[in-house]
């Protein structure tokens, strides 16, 4: 055996057998594979499309969908480990590969063999007889083919895929900046200066001073010492300075190689021209054509709809606020740096509690074994702590198992803020369920925040908002954890809408309300006791503090994008104009001049893939508001409407679709009723 087979027999990212080794991937694996593995496809594509082999499901798509697995499990280690431990060579191994990946899926999406073998399976008298599940895979290969430009003349293909690749280069620089630019911004200040900010966040912000040798405090834009400054610091000074620094981010205000500026540009005009390409009016029909709503004026009017009946209710809350700060708080006139930290003052005069407070009361160990409890409550399976190689000492590892005491799947826990650690929370499939003759691949998930992580040897402590994302990211969890599905491209969150994406994870945070829930999964850092009943009451009441102006400002980001990618002329008006024009329409907070979070930092939308699809999260907040209408009607923690959401839309996948899931559930079409009401706004 020569030594290049032997380093590729070594090489962790080529070894399937199992889950990935992650503690032995180097940025010097990163290259051989891809190569090695995008040879096999391509491979793999020559035999199964030539004249002589048999058209049908096991000699066609079964060699192409496991080659394509292997490529997406290894790429998936990648990419992962580049968003969560983030290093320079890793990067460049990344960015070095990025282009070839890109490169095949495109040149696969063409691949008129292919193309034209899917469309003689959907011909073919065999087809009837596939199982439902293999028909709809079939049906979304033809559409997204079509949609890859696999219908167009020779030389218009060629630019389709220059296109293609130029996009995801931008893309990701984007992110990159927007990461560089978050994280080279530090500001020293001493102890007087944070007066107001919570001690735990004090005592980070001085170890992460020490650690640069410095003595003081080091403030971060990250989001666990960002938000906490906002919503408490006495200093209005250094709240409009972080304030502005993060709006300006990766913008004609920062360093110029950071600045996003012409790279927006170019993304809105290489998706005007895929539009173009594609025979779309714009990139917003092109977006929808795979999704549950059908067109951008459909989405437009859902929208508009909803700001009309949640105005009035962002202006009332904006105006409490405006008397609160001006009568209690002598601001006078308020500024955007001034509103969450007046916003929590109003809270906590209203409501008489903080969100320290109430953090008290959820460590990490609670937390998780109160999620996993209500997971078991309701979906019959127990969820065990195991092992496996990971990217970080912090990253534990669980067995999902079920009622027969069978792995049905597993998943990463990666809780806490780091550097080189992209920011937000996340879930992402390691594995996708797979059947190979007779072997069942189970599906394995990232689940990944940016939680505090503990000081010293006390246990992490997490606010009510960080519980109910890590329930939200675990509703994502749950998608492909519990599918029953087998068939490439609809198992679990495959071929699931983008728009209905959102329906189990915004569906499980409504769990965060609920006392029965609630008080076993809590225990105070200092005395053990459970949360109290009159705090909880005193939050259930705060619940919809400030709603109106959530849920405007949801629909602000939602109308930009829609807007943007859909009859927006680049020649007349720069996209900071339409993010005026958007807020003179539905928002209720005045914004400086000079912020530019919408257009050179919304990474969801110039970065990862909701472009003309950030509506999606209201558009799948009546699903999952509805969806939890049924459970209150029932009894939240009912194990028949468990067993009725598990069967009828987690086990499904993408194996139809997401309305005929819902229908079977619901037994009716969606309402907006139940999301209205649990906004405390009135039903008309
Ligand atoms: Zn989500």
């Amino acid at each position: 055996m020569n030594t290049d087979a032997e380093s590729l027999m070594r090489n962790p990212l080529l070894d399937f057998s199992a889950l990935p080794r992650f503690a032995e991937i180097s940025p010097s694996h990163v290259g051989p594979a891809v190569d090695a593995l995008i040879a096999e496809a391509r491979a793999t594509v020559d035999t199964v499309t030539a004249p002589s082999q048999e058209l049908s499901w096991g000699a066609f798509v079964v060699p192409i969908t496991s080659a394509l697995d292997r490529l997406d499990r290894a790429w998936g280690q990648v990419a992962h480990v580049n968003a969560v431990v983030n290093t320079p060579p890793l990067r460049e191994a990344y960015h070095a590969n990025l282009p070839k990946i890109t490169a095949f899926y495109t040149e696969l999406a063409q691949d008129d063999r292919v193309f034209e073998r899917y469309r003689a399976l959907a011909a073919s008298s065999g087809f009837a007889s596939l199982e439902p599940a293999q028909r709809r895979m079939v049906e979304n290969t033809l559409r997204d083919f079509r949609l890859s430009g696999a219908e167009l003349p020779a030389d218009r293909k060629e630019r389709f895929k220059a296109v293609e690749e130029e996009l995801a280069m931008s893309s990701s620089r984007y992110e990159d900046n927007v990461l560089d630019a978050t994280n080279a911004w530090a500001l020293y200040v001493d102890q007087a200066t944070l007066r107001g900010v919570p001690a735990d966040v004090v005592a980070a912000a001085r170890e992460a001073a020490g650690q640069d040798g410095k003595a003081g405090f080091k403030l971060s834009l990250r989001m666990p010492c960002y938000l906490p400054v906002m919503q408490y610091a006495e200093d209005r000074a250094l709240r409009e300075q972080l304030y502005r620094a993060y709006g300006q981010r990766a913008s004609e205000f920062g360093k110029p190689e950071w600045d996003n500026g012409a790279l927006i540009d170019r993304i809105l005009e290489l998706r005007a021209e895929v539009a173009t390409l594609l025979g779309y009016e714009s990139f917003a029909e092109v977006s929808l054509v795979a999704k549950m709503a059908r067109t951008p004026t459909e989405v437009l009017m859902f929208l508009r709809d909803l700001a009309a009946r949640a105005k009035p209710y962002a202006e009332r809350d904006m105006a409490e606020l405006r008397d609160f700060a001006r009568d209690e708080l002598g601001l006078g006139e308020l500024a955007a740096w001034d509103i969450p930290f007046a916003s929590e003052k109003l809270r906590q005069a209203r409501y008489s509690f903080s969100d320290e407070e109430v953090k008290q009361y959820f460590p990490e160990d609670r937390v998780l074994a109160g999620l996993f409890e209500l997971v078991h409550k309701l979906f019959a399976v127990v969820i065990k702590r195991s092992q496996a190689s990971a990217w970080h000492p912090t990253v534990s590892f669980y067995d999902v198992i079920d009622a027969e005491g069978r792995i049905v799947g597993q998943f990463y826990l990666d809780l806490y803020a780091r550097a080189g650690k992209r920011g937000g929370a996340w879930m992402d499939n390691a594995i996708n369920r797979r059947q190979h003759g007779l072997q069942r691949q189970h599906p394995v998930a990232y689940l990944t925040c940016n939680f505090s992580a503990p000081i010293g040897d006390k246990p992490a402590l997490f606010s009510h908002d960080e519980v109910t994302t890590l329930f939200h990211e675990f509703g994502h969890g749950l998608n492909l954890l519990l599918t029953r599905i087998d068939v490439p491209g609809v198992s679990g969150l495959e071929g699931v809408e983008w728009d209905a994406v959102e329906l189990a994870s915004q569906f499980m945070e409504n769990f965060c309300w609920e006392w029965d829930v609630l008080a076993s999964m809590t225990a105070h850092a200092g005395t053990g006791a459970p949360l109290p009943r009159a705090l909880f009451d005193r939050m259930l009441a705060a619940r919809n503090f400030q709603s109106g102006m959530q849920m405007v400002r949801q629909l602000e980001f939602a109308l930009f994008d829609m807007q943007l990618h859909h009859h927006f002329d680049r020649s007349r008006t720069t996209p900071q104009e339409l993010v005026d024009a958007v807020r003179r329409e539905v928002a209720v907070i005045l914004r400086p001049a000079d912020d530019r979070s919408l257009t050179h930092s919304f990474s969801h939308v110039f970065s990862g893939g909701y472009a003309a699809g950030y509506y999606g999260y209201k558009w799948a907040e009546v699903l999952s508001a509805d969806a939890y209408d049924l459970f209150e009607q029932h009894g939240v923690l009912s194990p028949a409407a468990g067993a009725r959401f598990r069967d009828e839309i987690l086990a499904q996948g993408g194996s139809r679709p997401a309305l005929e899931s819902f229908v079977a559930f619901r037994g009716r079409p969606p309402q907006i009723d139940a999301l209205l009401r649990h906004n405390g706004m009135s039903v008309s």
